[in-house]
């Protein structure tokens, strides 16, 4: 059970989110899991290059009914509460996408017509370097259940004091799955009026769900103000700013860790480490 779970997200993709998580737990100098939570376009590993040790496919349990005991009555379509089951002319048909595999249609069929089967919807693969354990899910292609391969990632065992958790960009199911019960979100954000308006979302969305916030500005310069207006008016702390630098996006763009190239910003990625375990105690 880690003593620190923190959660990095964005309110948009590309503000930097994976880039920060991964050189947190660079700095973290000591055994750290790192989470890539967003399974729509894992990228962590891509710093880190891993070597891997396993990888398990994770699959969802899903309806199928028996149409030779099957009478049309409807009470699995009555029962649906995600409306993942219409009733064509006396035969049900059940859309994968929808279904949430709650299993009240199994309960409710009074022919017992309906069984499951297993869906794959993805794979999580456990990989580490030096001190860092990454933890990866990857959704399948084509597939949506992504909160339900982040539930089963985030069941996974953690042994280390701290945990990072790389979340989904937004304010989705996905986003929400990932973030639940961490002790701090890390909201990284960019100084334009696009930035600044996908923050809020997401400074709404934790908000509702109870959790203690920072802002890192991404990218920081002069028209970072209105950004820091807000937080101030919400009273959110920016617990740091990484202003434009050509030389932290050249190291960026070979995929490389800018907290081990460039020794200013080890200081920095550390000092917000610090500062964000101090306000989780
Ligand atoms: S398992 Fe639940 S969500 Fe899926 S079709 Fe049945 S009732 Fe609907
Ligand atoms: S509840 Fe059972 S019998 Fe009724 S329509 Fe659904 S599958 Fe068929």
């Amino acid at each position: 059970m880690p003593k620190y779970t923190i959660a990095i997200a964005s309110g948009k993709g590309g503000t930097g989110k994976t880039t920060f998580a991964v050189n947190l737990a660079y700095v973290t100098n000591s055994a750290v899991t790192l989470m890539d939570c967003d399974v729509e376009a894992p990228n962590a590993h891509l710093f880190l290059n891993p070597e891997w040790v396993n990888s398990e496919e994770v699959a969802v349990l899903n309806p199928l009914v028996d149409e030779n005991k099957c009478n049309g009555c409807k009470e699995c379509k009555n029962h649906c509460r995600f409306n993942a089951i219409a009733v064509l002319k006396g035969e049900p048909l059940i859309s994968l996408e929808l279904c949430h595999s709650c299993g009240a249609c199994l309960l409710a069929c009074p022919e017992q017509a309906i069984t499951e089967f297993k869906r794959p919807i993805g794979t999580i693969k456990e990989g580490s370097l030096g001190q860092i354990k990454l933890l990866q899910g990857q959704l399948n292609i084509g597939e949506v259940r992504s909160s339900a391969l982040i539930d089963q990632l985030r069941t996974k065992q953690v042994d280390t004091d701290l945990l990072l958790i790389d979340a989904p960009p937004g304010a989705s199911c996905a986003t929400i799955a990932a973030i639940k019960d961490v002790d701090f979100l890390v909201l990284v954000t960019e100084p334009t009026p696009l930035g600044l308006n996908d923050l809020k979302i997401s400074i709404q969305m934790a908000k509702f769900l109870n959790i203690k916030i920072g802002v890192v500005i991404n990218k920081s310069d002069v028209s970072s103000a209105p950004v820091r207006e807000y937080c101030a008016k919400q009273q959110i702390p920016i617990i740091s700013e990484f202003k434009f630098d050509p030389n932290l996006a050249k190291v960026y763009s070979y995929g490389q860790i800018i907290a081990a190239k460039l020794p200013e910003y080890y200081d920095q990625f550390s000092r917000t480490l610090k500062r964000v375990k101090e306000m989780i105690r």
